[in-house]
């Protein structure tokens, strides 16, 4: 298999843990006799240094042009001046909008014998493994009219929150598809109670779960998630929910596993079939870390999580994402730890040192 893999390692501890990513899917197309070719490029806040704009159409066009792309992370303090002509972030933005990228997945699943890095008590944790899938091109951020307006004196200020049946049917059937091969089991959340988007979104979801009678469906009130995600969290298999309200949650779900360092993510464009692959974004979960930038001392963990989702969702490869999955959990069982999940006492090990780990584990 001959696959063109575009790296955007961006800034801050990006660079460091994208290094690592790369070296394991090195390793994956040696084992299993692929051919991955890498071509890196800049986005964020060095591509703004580098270039006046965070994400240049060259770059943007060999995404496209690729199977799949791997990112770091964007930002940092030295792009924070709020008189800035443009962020790092905006970076982001264009890449999720110019590759349509509707859905993002980041799947929770605690490891047992980090069980005490995570603020919940062990008992709560035990069990967890879901995935939040949430839209990404529509709802509150990108609805119109939006902005700040004077009139007669008063300063108002509009979002809109829109919804179409193409957009709410398309992500909905995505996370039917992702449960099938799990738990088979769909939480589709809204706030169909106060909004009419959200009781679009559930008569939609309601209906794709009347085809799919092999899979569980139930509805959830967003505010009453925000509360299971920490009282019953193992409840869960697949999450699908809106721009705004995945935006949440998947940061409260986040905090569930006890460390940034450890969760990855992946962005998916149009058509998803499983059985072709997608061109999709992948990228742990992570910001750039400025407090730890340059120390190697970033936990590799998530972006080479990112990796084994890119085999899986672009490349079709899903045997090589379970031996980057599998080695990973062998090294956390075996007490291999990057500082942000060691105990006290325990050995620590550099992001290099943790990658080389998990790679003697494959
Ligand atoms: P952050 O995720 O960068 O860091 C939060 C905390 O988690 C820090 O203490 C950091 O040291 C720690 N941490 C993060 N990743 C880690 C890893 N791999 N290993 C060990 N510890 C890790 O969030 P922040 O500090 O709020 O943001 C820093 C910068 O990143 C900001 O400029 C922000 O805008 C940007 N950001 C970018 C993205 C992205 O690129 N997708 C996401 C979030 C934040």
């Amino acid at each position: 298999m001959n696959t063109k893999i575009i790296t955007l390692p961006g800034d801050g501890i990006g660079p460091e843990v994208t290094r690592e990513g790369v070296r394991v899917l090195e390793y994956i197309a040696k084992k299993f006799g692929h051919q991955f070719e890498f071509e890196e490029h800049l986005i964020g806040g060095c591509a703004i240094d580098a270039t006046g704009e965070p994400l240049s159409n060259a770059t943007l066009d060999a995404c496209r042009a690729a199977d799949a792309v791997l990112l770091g992370a964007v930002g940092g303090p030295q792009w924070d001046d709020p008189r800035a002509k443009t962020r790092p972030e905006v970076g982001l933005l264009g890449l999720r909008k110019g590759l349509g990228l509707f859905a993002n997945l980041r799947p929770v699943k605690p490891h047992p014998a980090l069980a005490h890095a995570s603020p919940l008590k062990p008992e709560k944790i035990a069990g967890v493994d879901f995935i939040v899938i949430r839209e990404l091109t529509g709802g509150l951020y990108f609805g119109k009219p939006q902005g700040r307006f004077e009139e007669s004196g008063k300063t108002r200020a509009v979002d809109t929150m829109e919804y179409s049946d193409a957009e709410i049917t398309r992500i909905v059937q995505l996370a039917f598809r992702l449960a099938e091969p799990r738990r088979a089991k769909v939480t589709s959340v809204d706030k169909a109670n106060v909004l009419a988007s959200s009781r679009l979104w559930r008569e939609i979801a309601t209906e794709i779960g009347r085809a799919h009678p092999q899979i569980k469906l139930d509805h959830l009130l967003v505010d009453t998630c925000a509360m299971k995600l920490i009282a019953s969290p193992a409840a869960f298999d697949v999450i699908v929910t809106e721009n705004m309200f995945g935006d949440i949650l998947t940061d409260e779900a986040a905090v569930l596993v006890g460390s940034m360092g450890l969760l990855p993510s992946a962005s998916l464009g149009a058509p998803f079939d499983s059985a072709q692959g997608v061109l999709g974004v992948y990228e742990p979960i992570h910001g750039s870390a400025p407090d730890i930038a340059g120390k190697s001392i970033a936990n590799p963990i998530g972006t080479i999580l990112s990796a084994a989702m890119l085999l899986r969702y672009s490349l079709n490869l899903s045997r090589e994402a379970d031996a980057i999955e599998r080695a990973v959990d062998r090294a956390i069982d075996e007490g291999c730890r990057t500082a942000d999940i060691a105990q006290p006492g325990e050995r620590v090990m550099s992001t290099r040192e943790m990658a080389d780990a998990i790679i003697e584990r494959m």
